[in-house]
C-alpha cells in the first residue's frame, strides 16, 4: 500500500494574491529539510502538499524533520487508496487496523475535493463507518467524543485514509518575511527571541560578541551549540563572531564603573547594525525583557536603542522568565543555555549598575572613547561560521 505525508498549512492560505509566493517558499523549505538521501515525489494541490518517499520506511523520519519547518500546521501519515467506494472501505479497514483494533469510540469524517465523485461526504462517512463498525466488533460510533477520527479524503487522482495528526511548527515559511540579525548570547532569552522571529518567516543570521580570553573556547562552543539548535528551524545560519575584548577593555579603562554595561550595550548595538546592513538584514533582534536586569529597565532600553536607526525587535519584551523558559524547553535550547560558562557581559558587570542612565551623561563618557575605530576594528575582525 502506498503511503505519503500529507502536509496542511494554515495561515498562508489567507494571503490572497501572494499565496503562490508563500506556497513556493514553503515547498522549497520542505525540500531543504528532507534527508539528503530522499528519493520520491513532492507536489502541491488543493492547499495540501504531498511528500511521497519511494521508501515508506523513512516516513517517520520525514515527519520528524518537517515538524521544524515553519508554515506547516499539521502532518499526517496517509495511505493511498483507489478512488472507488469498495476499495475505500476495505482499504481503510486494512491500513488503519493497528489503530482501530485498540480503541472503542470512533468517528469517520470525509472530505470530497473531487466534486464529481458519485457519493457525497455524508454518504462516504456512512459507507466507510458502517464497514469499519461491522469489521471491528470493539468499535462504537461516537460523533461527540471519539478517541480517533478516521479521515477519508477523495481528491483528483486517489482517495486517502488516515487518522492522527502531528502538530506542525506553525508560523510562516522561512524567508517569506525578509531577513534580520539576532544578537545571540549564551543565555536563555536570545535563542527564544530568534525562534519567535524566524517563526514569522524571517530568515536570521546571528552576531555573537566574544571576549577572549575573558570568555573561553567553551563559552564559544556553547553559543555554537545553541546556534545549531536554532539552525534546525533556520537552516544555514551565518554566525558572526565579533572580537569584543578591545572595546570592553577600553570602556572599563575610560568610563565610570556604573555605566559599563550600558555603554557596552550601545557599542554592541552599533556593531550589530553595521553587520546587519552588510548582510541585507532589515532589523535587529534581542532577547531583552522589561526589567529583567539593570540594563533592561525602560530607561536603559531607551538609552541603548538610541544609537541605532534600524528597528530593534524584542519578541520576549513582555514575557516573564518562566514563560521564556517554557519556550526554551520546547525548542530544545534550555539545557544548553543553563550550562555555566561565563558570558562577555558577566565578566565586566559592575557591582552597582546604573538602572536609570541619563543619555547626556552616557554621551559624555563615550566621548572619551574612539567609538568609530572600536566599532570598525571589531567588524573587521569578524569570523563567520555557518551552521
Ligand atoms: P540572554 O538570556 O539572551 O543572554 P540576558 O537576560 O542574559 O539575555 P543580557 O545579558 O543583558 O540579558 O543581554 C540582553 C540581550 O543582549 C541578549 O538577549 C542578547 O540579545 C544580547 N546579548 C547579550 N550578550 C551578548 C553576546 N555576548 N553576544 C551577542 N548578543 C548578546
Ligand atoms: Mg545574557
Amino acid at each position: 500500500m502506498k503511503q505519503l505525508v500529507l502536509i496542511k498549512y494554515g495561515e498562508i492560505i489567507l494571503k490572497g494574491l501572494n499565496r503562490p509566493f508563500f506556497e513556493e517558499a514553503l515547498v522549497k523549505n520542505i525540500k531543504a529539510a528532507l534527508p539528503d538521501s530522499f528519493k520520491g515525489q513532492i507536489h502541491r494541490a488543493q492547499a495540501t502538499i504531498y511528500v511521497e518517499p519511494d521508501d515508506p520506511a523513512i516516513i517517520d523520519e520525514v515527519i520528524h524533520r518537517l515538524t521544524k519547518v515553519f508554515g506547516i500546521t499539521s502532518l499526517t501519515r496517509a495511505f493511498v487508496l483507489p478512488k472507488d467506494i469498495e476499495s475505500m472501505k476495505t482499504g481503510t479497514a486494512e491500513v488503519l487496523a493497528p489503530v482501530l483494533q485498540n480503541i472503542r469510540r470512533f468517528k469517520v469524517e470525509a472530505k470530497r475535493a473531487d466534486k464529481k465523485f458519485p457519493l457525497t461526504s455524508p454518504q462516504i462517512c456512512q459507507e466507510v463507518g458502517g464497514y469499519l463498525h461491522d469489521t471491528f466488533p470493539n468499535l462504537v460510533c461516537d460523533v461527540h467524543n471519539p478517541e480517533e477520527i478516521v479521515m477519508v479524503e477523495v481528491r483528483d487522482e486517489y482517495a486517502y485514509a488516515y487518522c492522527g495528526k502531528v502538530k506542525g511548527a506553525g508560523g510562516m515559511p522561512l524567508g517569506s518575511n525578509s531577513k534580520a540579525t539576532l544578537l545571540l548570547s549564551g543565555g536563555i532569552d536570545s535563542p527564544v527571541a530568534g525562534y519567535m522571529t524566524a517563526k514569522r518567516g524571517v530568515k536570521l543570521n546571528a552576531v555573537h560578541f566574544f571576549s577572549y580570553p575573558y570568555t573561553g573556547e567553551r563559552a564559544k562552543d556553547k553559543v555554537m551549540s545553541l546556534a545549531k539548535i536554532l539552525a534546525g528551524y533556520n537552516p544555514r545560519m551565518d554566525v558572526h563572531i565579533v572580537p569584543f575584548t578591545e572595546a570592553q577593555l577600553a570602556i572599563k579603562k575610560n568610563c565610570p564603573e556604573e555605566q559599563l554595561t550600558i555603554i557596552m550595550r550601545r557599542i554592541m548595538m552599533r556593531i550589530a547594525e553595521k553587520i546587519a546592513l552588510q548582510t541585507g538584514s532589515k532589523a535587529l533582534i534581542t532577547g531583552e525583557s522589561i526589567g529583567q536586569v539593570a540594563s533592561q529597565t525602560m530607561e536603559a532600553l531607551a538609552v541603548t536603542n538610541e544609537v541605532v536607526r534600524m528597528p530593534v525587535f524584542r519578541p520576549v519584551i513582555g514575557m516573564d522568565k518562566e514563560e521564556i523558559v517554557t519556550i526554551a524547553r520546547k525548542i530544545g535550547t534550555f539545557e544548553t543555555s543553563i550550562l555555566p560558562y561565563e558570558d562577555c557581559c558577566t565578566v565586566f558587570t559592575p557591582k552597582h549598575p546604573n538602572t536609570k542612565p541619563k543619555l547626556d551623561r552616557i554621551i559624555q563618557s563615550e566621548a572619551k572613547l574612539n567609538i568609530e575605530e572600536l566599532v570598525a576594528k571589531a567588524v573587521e575582525g569578524v569570523e563567520v561560521i555557518t551552521v
